[in-house]
């Protein structure tokens, strides 16, 4: 049900009239055969809710077309479609179900109506991971835009409308086209390779530190993008490998943990200190599970900077994460374990993505 439909129908039943849906979606049909030439001329933006707060309590209690419905607005920037891919927490994402939403999103830019562009609203939570894993997967060059909110619709002051606005803004935007998947809060809009959020409870949430602070804002009605990013790939795996664990080194690790993961991980991603450092303990644990031939990968547990793998880590064969965070190269892992388990090929996805 686009916007139209529903104040259309919010009209007739002011009216009096009837809601069913048959009768209403034809008088729909023969209103909107009369409606303002410029609204025709709008962009189509198709919003695919998913949960999250900026539907709810964080369970997901308003469907895509109630979202839409809570902003008159959008109306004005676009011809609004919508649909409920999921209503759930993000912290409840799986990688399963982000490969499911990718392939959704194809699918529409596939379809002969395709529209021009995709708003995809979503818990804050795992907001970094979904987004990411989505630039990965997405083959259209048409703008994918990421909502969300920190504060539920029952707030008098939540920031869900507003974002939402938003995020039609930029996915209308011709601007947006070929930037990637982008995430928009708090008017501003990220690239979804550096995005991270960095506050569990304020607006000015998300951040991307190591690249550059965001791509551009949302000022009024105007979207600004003032870079679009360069280090991104693309990959068509037919699966997803959910089976990463991420592990961060702390003082004192001794290895165990490792150990354990790689009884049941087909792959790690293992922060470690600084530009690479480890004790030997951790080390000899890495060796081990590198001989059973569970991938490896180093990032640095600073959040920030590139890793640099030893003789011995190059060695046992393990992987360098490059700049990318912890839970980004394990996305980039859930993706690319669909398409090969050749560490030297990982090892140039990493280097794409870093820019090398
Ligand atoms: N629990 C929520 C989630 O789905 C938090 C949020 O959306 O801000 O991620």
């Amino acid at each position: 049900m686009n916007v139209r439909q529903v104040s259309l129908r919010r009209w007739a039943a002011l009216k009096g009239w009837t809601t069913r849906r048959s009768f209403t979606s034809s008088v729909i049909l023969a209103v909107l055969s009369f409606a303002s030439p410029a609204a025709a001329q709008l962009p189509s933006i198709r919003v695919v809710a998913t949960g999250g707060t900026i539907a709810g309590t964080g369970s997901g209690d308003l469907s895509a077309a109630d979202l839409v419905a809570r902003i008159p607005e959008l109306s004005k920037v676009a011809r609004i479609s919508t649909e409920d891919f999921s209503r759930i927490g993000s912290s409840s994402m799986t990688p399963e179900l982000q490969h499911r939403l990718a392939r959704r999103i194809n699918e529409l830019f596939a379809s002969p109506d395709a529209p021009a562009g995709i708003v995809i609203t979503h818990g804050t939570d795992s907001l970094e991971e979904t987004s990411f894993l989505l630039d990965l997967l997405i083959e259209s060059d048409r703008p994918v835009v990421f909502a969300a909110a920190q504060r539920p619709p029952s707030e008098p002051d939540s920031d869900g409308p507003r974002n939402l606005l938003n995020a039609v803004r930029v996915a209308a935007s011709p601007q947006a086209r070929g930037a990637g998947v982008l995430v928009t809060l708090n008017g501003e809009i990220h690239a979804a390779r550096d995005v991270r959020k960095t506050h569990a409870v304020s607006l000015d949430a998300f951040k991307s530190p190591d690249g550059g602070g965001p791509v551009g804002h949302i000022d009024g009605s105007h979207v600004v993008i003032g870079r679009k990013p360069l280090r991104r790939l693309t990959l068509r795996p037919q699966a997803v490998e959910p089976r990463v664990e991420l592990l961060t080194l702390t003082a004192g690790s001794d290895g165990r943990l490792i150990l354990a993961a790689a009884e049941f991980a087909q792959a790690i991603v293992l922060e470690v200190f600084g530009r690479g450092n480890m004790a030997p303990v951790i080390m000899q644990a890495v060796g081990k599970v590198r001989e059973k031939g569970v991938i490896v990968v180093f990032t640095t547990r600073t959040r920030g900077g590139r890793v640099e793998l030893s003789t011995e880590a190059n060695a046992a064969g393990v992987i360098s994460g490059e700049d990318l965070d912890g839970l980004k190269a394990r996305m980039l892992l859930v993706a690319a374990l669909g398409v090969t388990r050749d560490p030297k090929v990982l090892q140039s996805y990493f280097e794409r993505l870093a820019g090398r």
